[in-house]
């Protein structure tokens, strides 16, 4: 049966082909992209491309840029049976993980996508990228979506979009999620590891569309001064600081830093600990001594989660003005499988 995809080019490398005139890299209206790309007219599907304008550099990304996206997967969500996201490399992870968060119980595939090299470049990665995506995307099981949720595929491999990170700038395998497995390798077959994908949700999809920015992230580092952690700690309006620290969640145990700290919880600023390490499991305050402490002030795990979804599930956690505890609560419950408990 033939699936209806929605491609949804937002910007990013993908989308550009060399100027004939100048041979720099220009963005080309998507509306042509079967020129770029004929095999669109051969796949096995219903694709409709669109442009979400303005295109930007997904440097530019925002939680407005995610309100809006998210309103337009869900306005269009009955008409198509998945959605194909063109986006930047660059924050891709970041805008994966809001979606999760703003689309609650999903049924369809929504997957990002992008590429190293674009489209009209001869090496480039976007072609089997795209074609691959949109496979998927209308892949089923015994009549219903083979992956439900918001991934993101690159380089053979779909991951679930809220466990990864962009890990290279000049690979074609970009991204990386250490601490949840691939959800589908693509070779002759594409082999779906379907334990580790979420179940289709048999309830409507809700769309959130409420962010509040007043995070921060603390990167710890040997030497950092206090005049550097109170910069971040005393922004005006702050709600919530991503504490990134050492190892299994461990931070420097000295009084006055601890004190500064403990004065922000206090004032009923959030700490979340999210270890600096990429991989190898999960924050553990307790563990070492050098993490006692923070446990004692109220600073709370954030388990194995990614900052990228950090990020996103603050942003919309406090979106919806839960009280401080509240939030502390499903900071530490996976909502969208971001992190394992
Ligand atoms: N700077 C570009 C972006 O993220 C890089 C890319 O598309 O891969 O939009």
């Amino acid at each position: 049966m033939n699936r209806k995809i929605n491609v949804i080019y937002t910007g990013g490398t993908i989308g550009m082909i060399k100027s004939p005139e100048t041979g720099a890299l220009e963005p080309f209206r998507f509306k042509d992209v079967y020129e770029h790309l004929p095999m669109l007219n051969i796949i096995d599907a219903e694709i409709v491309c669109e442009e979400m304008l303005p295109l930007i550099d997904s440097s530019d990304t925002n939680p407005d840029f995610w309100k809006r996206l998210a309103r337009r997967i869900y306005d269009n969500y009955e008409k198509y049976d998945g959605f194909v996201v063109l986006h930047g490399t660059d924050t891709m992870s970041y805008t994966a993980s809001a979606l999760s968060f703003l689309l609650e119980n999903l049924s369809k595939p929504v997957i990002l996508t992008g590429s190293q090299l674009p489209l009209g470049v001869m090496r480039t990665d976007g072609r089997e990228n795209i074609l691959n995506s949109i496979e998927i995307a209308s892949a089923h099981l015994n009549g219903v979506p083979r992956v439900p949720e918001v991934c993101i595929y690159f380089e053979n491999s779909l991951y679930r979009g809220n466990r990864t990170y962009k890990d290279n700038a000049e690979h074609f395998n970009a991204f990386m999620s250490a601490n949840y497995p691939k959800l589908a390798e693509v070779g002759v077959n594409i082999k779906y590891n379907d334990p580790f994908i979420a179940k289709c949700s048999e309830k409507p999809l809700i769309l959130h569309d409420e962010m509040d920015d007043n995070i921060g992230i603390l990167k710890l580092y040997p030497g950092i001064t206090h005049q550097a952690i109170r910069s971040v700690l005393n922004t005006p309006g702050i709600k919530a600081v991503i504490m990134e620290t050492f190892g299994s969640g461990n931070a420097p145990s000295n009084e006055p830093f601890l004190h500064l700290l403990k004065e922000a919880v206090e004032n009923n600023i959030i700490i979340m600990n999210v270890t600096q390490c990429k991989g190898g499991g999960t924050v553990e305050i307790g563990k070492y001594g050098a993490s006692v402490a923070l446990g004692k002030i109220g600073v709370v795990s954030g388990n194995d989660i990614t900052t990228e979804a950090a990020v996103a599930k603050l942003m919309y956690l406090l979106g919806h003005n839960l009280s401080v505890q509240e939030v502390k609560h499903w900071m530490g419950i996976p909502l969208r499988g971001e992190i394992t408990v």
